[in-house]
């Protein structure tokens, strides 16, 4: 049996009683399998002995003898003082709070095997919190090692003890599991049996001994997760359909219409995407590039390829405010090359909508740009090709499933100014390929990045109204909508009405924020780029996508609370054209009640951005101060969770759980089409392909 198939509860063990069960079960814990496979969230090494005079280099662990019994306080706080003694007569005191019951487990002479920190506190050595077990025999036998414990996470009722004897019952009533791993890999990667990492796990004799049982378990996780990805590639190449070159005259077009030539990266890009699309199986890509880098028109010509092959295509944008942009930017550069456009979104009323979709259905609209909206149940398409997917980090694993399955498995194209670490990309990406945009527009300067204390902000506005004075424009970016009681924020409205009213009153402005209705904000959005506005005062919805070429100045205030990848968003919203362009971050380490004081990983942030304008260092900078915890929430994969493996700290198997993987499946096709538990595909197929293996190998 493997371990997963154990389904008997854990109130079958003694002592998991309807209490304690209920407990764990706020662990997670219900199965069998489940407590086999808590984690414990540390160990506590009780191999090393430790004396008393050593308690500054660590953990003090010996025995000690019982030599007096001391009291201090009065009433219901008094409290116990139990002085020991070492080997060398070493003194220090055990200080028992609210345990006066202490008085008689260890009295004096009685020898302790004591384990516990200790520091000097009122000129003596002593300790509050500690472990000391009497030791029946002292003078028998040696002690039996004390090993290494697990230390589990534990919730509210529920003790360090009790998981720990659990755990113990666990393993000896089911710890003895069918191995998951085909043999071959185990040995080449120098992993143990499953049922001696369970053992390692629960009850390492050694620290080594748990290290090596998490890397196993990690191992394994990250196998199944790759697996699961390779049979996900394999599978989509599963189709039939012939594709011949469509006539390539729209995208000459095109590149006549504009102003300017394509990067060197634009058009590798473009070549790759539309290798991909005339191949023999559905594409798979993502795009990554900088804000600002142009990623826009490689999906417009991505779009032309599919229509010019007779198909159609649809581009998605995680906003209504961009998806609206990108409308207008095909409607002014694609209508008149005769692509017929629709645009969808939740806010397209029925009236409008019912025509739309009938024309999607006909195949009377080449291009379809709009939100997720695009991709609800009553949408057909009569022939969808490429679905392109802007901003894609905005949407989840799911959607971007769901969008596949509309259309013949239409070739899919994801794109993203967010770049994905390489070890990201192995897990939630890992069936897909890349290009990448590492080269600006010719002509761009870099962003100029000023810090600004809060109290200063009066020399940023008069540095943007020589800006505006010049014709260019300005975003000021807030982290309200409007008044909080809590915090002492400055809000959009308020400062919209502060910034046009008393700072530039001789220019004119607009707000914009979730709150306000779809049109208004469309319209404000069309002012501003038109120029009819010189500036905008905004919450971060203008962070993604958003492009006004002409604007040279983002000031964010309150910037500490923004995230790094947001600030990065919302800077890239300048710096679009050849104009130099400036982000001015205003920071505050003002608080309201109810809140901490300016967080230090705020300040990491603000500097970071300071510090450098590449994407790419910032991405990293940003998976430092956050931890790789948040991101590995987004390695989820099905059913498939990952509580051993951390796919940035564990990089070097994750890449050999990839190469495993993608072996496995080159060695026995067979598993793609397998259904169901890929645990047990795998395994029911592990021997062949170790005899495969190991007859080529
Ligand atoms: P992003 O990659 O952030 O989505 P966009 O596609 O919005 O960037 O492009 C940013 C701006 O750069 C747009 O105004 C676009 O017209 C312009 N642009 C795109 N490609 C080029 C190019 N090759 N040369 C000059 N400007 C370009
Ligand atoms: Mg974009």
């Amino acid at each position: 049996m493997f371990v997963r198939e154990i389904a008997a509860p854990v109130s079958d063990l003694k002592g998991a009683g309807p209490t304690v069960a209920a407990r764990l079960a706020r662990l997670g814990v219900f199965s069998g399998a489940d407590l086999l496979l808590l984690a414990p969230r540390d160990y506590e090494d009780r191999t090393a002995r430790r004396l008393l005079s050593e308690f500054g280099s660590g953990v003090v662990n010996c025995r000690v003898t019982v030599v007096e019994h001391d009291w201090f306080g009065y009433g219901r706080m008094r409290t116990l003082k139990v002085w020991v003694e070492d080997e060398n007569g070493t003194r220090a005191a055990l200080v028992c709070f609210n345990r006066s019951f202490l008085e008689r487990s260890y009295p004096v002479g009685a020898v302790l095997k004591l384990y516990g920190r200790f520091e000097y506190r009122f000129s003596e050595l002593q300790s509050s919190s500690f472990d000391a077990d009497p030791i029946a025999d002292p003078d028998g036998a040696a002690d039996a090692p004390d090993g290494v414990r697990p230390v589990y996470p534990l919730t509210e009722g529920l003790g360090q003890a009790t998981v720990r004897k659990l755990a113990g019952r666990a393993l000896s009533r089911w710890g003895i599991v069918d191995d998951e791993i085909p043999p071959s890999i185990r040995e080449r990667r120098g992993l143990l049996r499953k049922a001696d990492a369970l053992r390692s796990l629960h009850a390492p004799l050694a620290p080594s001994d748990a290290a090596a049982a998490r890397r196993t378990l990690a191992y394994e996780e990250l196998f199944y997760l790759q697996v699961m990805i390779a049979r996900r590639a394999a599978a989509r190449r599963d189709v039939e359909r012939p594709r011949s070159a469509p006539p390539d005259g729209l995208a000459r077009a095109l590149k006549e219409r504009l102003s300017f030539e394509l990067t060197p990266d634009q058009e590798s890009a473009i070549a790759e995407i539309v290798a991909d699309m005339s191949g023999p199986w559905p594409m798979a890509r993502l795009l990554q590039g900088d804000v600002g880098s142009g990623k826009t028109l490689v999906a417009f010509f991505s779009a032309l390829y599919a229509i010019a092959g007779g198909g159609q295509a649809a581009l998605m944008a995680p906003t209504e405010l961009l998806a609206r942009q990108h409308a207008d930017t095909a409607a002014r550069l694609l209508e008149p090359l005769g692509v017929r456009l629709a645009y969808l979104s939740g806010n397209v009323a029925d009236a409008a909508r019912r025509p739309l979709l009938a024309a999607l259905a006909r195949g009377d609209v080449d291009l379809a740009v709009g939100t997720h909206a695009l991709f609800s149940d009553d949408v057909a398409f009569k022939d969808l090709r490429l679905v392109v997917v802007d901003e894609q980090q905005r949407f989840g694993v799911l959607q971007r499933l769901a969008m596949g399955a509309k259309g013949r498995k239409p070739d899919m194209l994801m794109m993203t100014a967010t770049p994905i670490p390489r070890t990201l990309a192995l897990t939630a990406y890992g069936d897909l390929s890349v290009s990448t945009i590492k080269t600006m527009p010719a002509g761009r300067l870099p962003i100029i990045t000023h810090l600004a204390k809060d109290g200063n902000e009066a020399k940023v506005y008069e540095f943007v109204r020589r800006e505006l004075a010049a014709g260019r424009r300005a975003y000021f970016v807030y982290p309200l909508v409007d008044r909080s009681d809590k915090l002492a924020l400055k809000d959009a409205e308020a400062m919209f009405a502060r910034l046009s009213g008393d700072v530039f009153p001789e220019f004119r402005g607009g707000l914009i924020h979730a709150r306000l209705p779809e049109e208004t904000k469309r319209a404000t959005m069309a002012d501003f780029a038109a120029g009819r506005l010189s500036f905008v005062v905004a919450t971060s919805v203008v962070e993604v996508g958003v492009d006004v070429p002409e604007a040279t100045c983002m000031v964010i205030e309150h910037a500490e609370r923004f995230g790094l990848a947001a600030l990065h968003q919302l800077r890239g919203r300048v710096g679009r054209s050849s104009l130099q362009s400036y982000c001015f971050l205003v920071w505050s380490d003002r608080q309201g009640e109810g809140s901490a004081s300016l967080s230090e990983d705020g300040k990491r942030r603000v500097l970071a951005m300071k510090a450098t304008t590449d994407g790419f260092e910032i991405a990293e900078e940003d998976l430092r101060i956050r931890g790789p915890g948040e991101i590995t929430g987004t390695t989820q994969a099905g059913a498939l969770r990952l509580s051993f493996a951390d796919p940035i700290r564990d990089a070097d198997l994750l890449e050999a759980a990839s190469i495993d993987a993608v072996g496995l499946l080159k060695s026995d096709p067979g598993l793609v089409g397998q259904e169901g538990s890929i645990v047990r595909a795998v395994i029911e197929r592990a021997s062949p392909f170790s005899e495969r293996t190991a007859a080529t190998g």
